[in-house]
């Protein structure tokens, strides 16, 4: 059992000083087997590694903690979580989709009147003209993100921010101040999105924003790129904007991410074909960075596929086919929200979003479920705890078998996201809300995000 539930990242010289340890006490565990010989363990830590794990009723143990201690590990400098009984350990969770600069937007725009796609661009484009002269509030919005995140049990997050015309490099600016000011507690990616077109609707000229996203991207600190092709005006922009974006991906050595085939329309051409010809292109010329991966997210469009388009994809992107380095992210409260199928429905709209349960277990597909959205006109409902989506998948998946559960949740191929080398202490009497979760940094750590949110302000 030893090292299940920590997947180290340190090697143990780089803390040359002094053994430092960590005592989970009273503690129930992520396992998805149903034995197990105790409800409650103590998890030990050494240097950031899990060191012993042992049944608090283990009768080697005593209750007397210096003595537990002294004969457990050797080290004066011992930290003591005490679970009670009330608290699981998991692996810390990751939101592999989230905006860091759009959050907790609603009240700052005009009212939702259609509540509708159209609307939320338009809402969003309008708060949006506030960015570069509001700093401060961008900065808030983000590091209230980032603290209730980790209060939630997340201690890594792929982090969209904009960049275009109406924001420039502000959203940029911040998401690399926040990046740095909570990186001990959160590894915060940043993903340079285009949001907006990266071509003049009229004349299909390219346009400022390309060049913005093209210098975002050379800057220090960020991860990834990526774009939503389906804002362009044409299908034949929309596969020019993500021949761009591989490219910028290419030159940069940078992930790259889609927002796709965000729609339930099946007359429309789903783009995944072409973004896999693109990358399958560049890796056959070496084109390529070693390592980087292409995320999909929304793909709702991919919702209408049948078995045989399943199949091709699954074979595109499985490891025993041509393994191209492709995952999709389904962002259930997005898309749920916007998702809904044709006028002719108007009194009872079937919605959709990825069955990232099925796909998993029917195709082996590498998939995930994420929060995407937060207090938005594209999200008003949405929560940014990533345990949320579990209920919410149950309901939707149609997923209240044991297995399916655990497919949701504890598995290590589970569809929520959990981020190396890190444990989340989290209250089970209060998972959904999260608010009395504990996290250990990558040393090993107790971070307390009130504290981390205390400490640092918009400088
Ligand atoms: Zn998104």
């Amino acid at each position: 059992m030893q090292g299940e539930f920590l997947v180290p990242v340190h090697s143990a010289n780089e803390f040359p000083e002094k053994a430092r340890q960590v005592l989970i006490r009273n503690v129930y565990l992520h396992d998805d087997s149903s034995v197990q010989s105790s409800p409650l363990y103590d998890v030990i830590c050494t240097n950031g590694k899990v060191h012993d794990v042992r049944a608090t009723s283990d009768p080697t143990n005593v209750e007397n903690d210096d003595t537990y201690i002294r004969g457990s590990i050797d080290s004066e400098d011992v930290e003591i979580l005490d679970a009670e009984g009330k608290g699981i350990l998991v692996p810390a969770l990751c939101h592999a989709h989230i905006h860091l600069d759009k959050c907790f937007l609603l009240g700052k725009s005009d009212e939702l009147v259609s509540g509708d796609f159209a609307e939320a661009l338009k809402v969003t484009a309008q708060a949006k003209g506030n960015f570069p002269s509001a700093l401060e509030d961008l900065y808030n919005r983000g590091s209230r993100l980032i603290v209730e995140s980790v209060e939630c049990g997340v201690t890594a997050m792929r982090a969209h921010v904009e960049v275009d015309e109406t924001v420039h490099m502000s959203c940029l600016d911040v998401g690399l101040r926040l990046k740095k000011d909570y990186e001990t507690i959160c590894d915060v990616q940043i993903a340079v999105f285009a949001q907006d077109p990266l071509f003049s609707a009229q004349n299909a000229e390219l346009g400022d924003n390309l060049i913005l996203l093209q210098n975002a991207a050379a800057r220090d600190g960020v991860h990834a790129v990526g774009s939503a092709p389906y804002v362009e005006p044409s299908v034949a922009q929309a596969k020019r904007n993500i021949r761009f974006i591989f490219d910028i991906a290419c030159t940069h050595g940078l992930h790259a991410d889609f927002h796709l085939d965000y729609t339930l329309d099946r007359d429309a051409e789903p783009l995944i074909w072409y973004v896999l010809d693109e990358l399958r292109t560049r890796m056959r010329t070496g084109r390529w960075p070693a390592g980087a991966r292409v995320c999909v997210g929304h793909a709702t469009r991919l919702t209408l596929f049948s078995a045989e388009e399943w199949a091709a994809l699954a074979h595109a992107v499985h490891p025993d086919g041509e393994g191209l380095p492709l995952a999709l992210v389904g962002l259930p409260p997005s898309d749920v929200y916007m998702m809904a199928r044709g006028a002719q429905w108007e009194l009872a709209r079937p919605r959709g979003t990825l069955d990232v349960v099925r796909l998993a277990r029917v195709h082996a597909l590498p998939v995930a479920m994420a929060v995407n959205n937060v207090e938005n006109a594209f999200t008003p409902q949405g929560v940014l705890d990533p345990l949320a989506l579990c209920p919410l998948g149950v309901a939707l998946f149609q997923s209240g078998t044991r297995a399916d559960a655990a497919r949701l949740v504890v598995r290590r191929s589970s569809l929520i996201c959990f981020s190396r080398g890190s444990l989340a202490l989290l209250d089970t009497l209060n998972v959904a809300g999260g608010r009395d979760g504990k996290c250990t940094d990558r040393g090993g750590h107790e971070r307390s995000p009130r504290a981390a949110s205390g400490a640092r302000g918009p400088s």
